[in-house]
């Protein structure tokens, strides 16, 4: 390179990168930040009510949008929950569980009811238009369990994949939940589920946090940033005995995880999984809505 080109390239470097710093303020200024919304959700048998649509009346009577029932028995009530929803503004959100058997049974037997009964929910969560159906690989009850080494993770993977795949072609994911050590020493973290998610290969594998399990983790914010894309369902309990957010007092603080969500432009819901100290539950539900509705504000 002789001195006139050297020159010529150093110079256009120099007024490229004299040009950059301007784009990216202006890209910057010119960018509103999304507004993201929290979206709450209960459980079916924690909301106050006789019968399902006294549960949505109560509900809406709080803003809630989203509804998680349970998975057992889930294939036979898709009538009844399309019904009740008809009209209304709230959608199912996750399904939580209810099949038999466990992914990761060494028994062939136990891995085929697993199988059979997750499909079966799946179907029925993609005619619910659910955001998808949670499930834990094993807990620590479970046995016996194929042992924990890379053979059995690449398995899981594999497993996963092929689940992730038929949730799709139903229309909805299965959700990997991570557990505190006490219940599945398995998968306690929401980033070790999320690396699961992206080396399942497949867009129907995702998964969540529940703030009661997320003590295992060192910080909300980054758990959840963790996950980012995989993330598709968030539980929320109080913090320290697992019953309704702010019945344990000023350690239900959710506004570092809160802050996460709102920064990764979280489209799905936080729902309700938890005990109720109190003995008015309608109360202390409202007052456990008003808390999150705070926090997330101030997030
Ligand atoms: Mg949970």
């Amino acid at each position: 390179m002789d001195r006139k080109t050297f020159l010529k390239t150093t110079l256009a470097g120099a007024a490229a990168a004299v040009v950059a710093p301007g784009a990216l303020v202006s890209c910057s200024t010119s960018a509103k930040k999304p507004s993201v919304s929290l979206r709450l959700s209960f459980q079916e048998g924690l909301t106050p009510g006789e019968t399902l649509p006294d549960k949505l009346d109560f509900m809406e009577s709080l803003g809630i949008t989203g509804f998680e029932p349970g998975g057992g028995g889930l294939a036979g009530r898709v009538g009844e929950i399309r019904e009740a929803l008809r009209g209304r503004n709230i959608r199912v959100s996750a399904i939580c569980a209810g099949f038999d058997g466990f992914m990761l049974a060494e028994d062939p037997d136990v891995k085929a009811r697993f199988d059979t009964t997750m499909r079966e929910i799946v179907r029925a969560a993609g005619e619910l238009e659910s955001t998808g159906v949670i499930m834990v690989p094993v807990f620590n009850w479970q046995t016996p369990a194929l042992p924990h080494t890379l053979q059995t993770r690449d398995y899981l993977c594999a497993q996963l994949h092929d689940l992730g795949e038929f949730a799709l072609s139903c229309g909805t994911t299965v959700i990997l939940e991570p557990l505190n050590r006490k219940e599945a020493f398995y998968l306690r973290l929401v980033s070790d589920a999320a690396a699961i998610c992206r080396d399942a290969a497949s867009a129907g594998v995702k998964c969540m946090g529940d703030f009661w399990h997320m003590q295992e983790e060192t910080s909300d914010y980054a758990a959840f940033m963790s996950a980012g894309p995989y993330l598709q369902h968030v539980h929320i309990a109080s913090r320290g005995n697992r019953v309704m957010p702010g019945e344990d007092g000023d350690v239900d603080n959710y506004t570092d995880g809160f802050r996460a969500l709102k920064e990764l432009g979280y489209p799905n819901y936080v729902s309700f999984e938890c005990g109720c100290r109190s003995e008015d539950r309608a109360a202390t539900l409202k007052a456990a809505v008003e808390l999150l509705r705070r926090q997330w504000d101030e997030a």
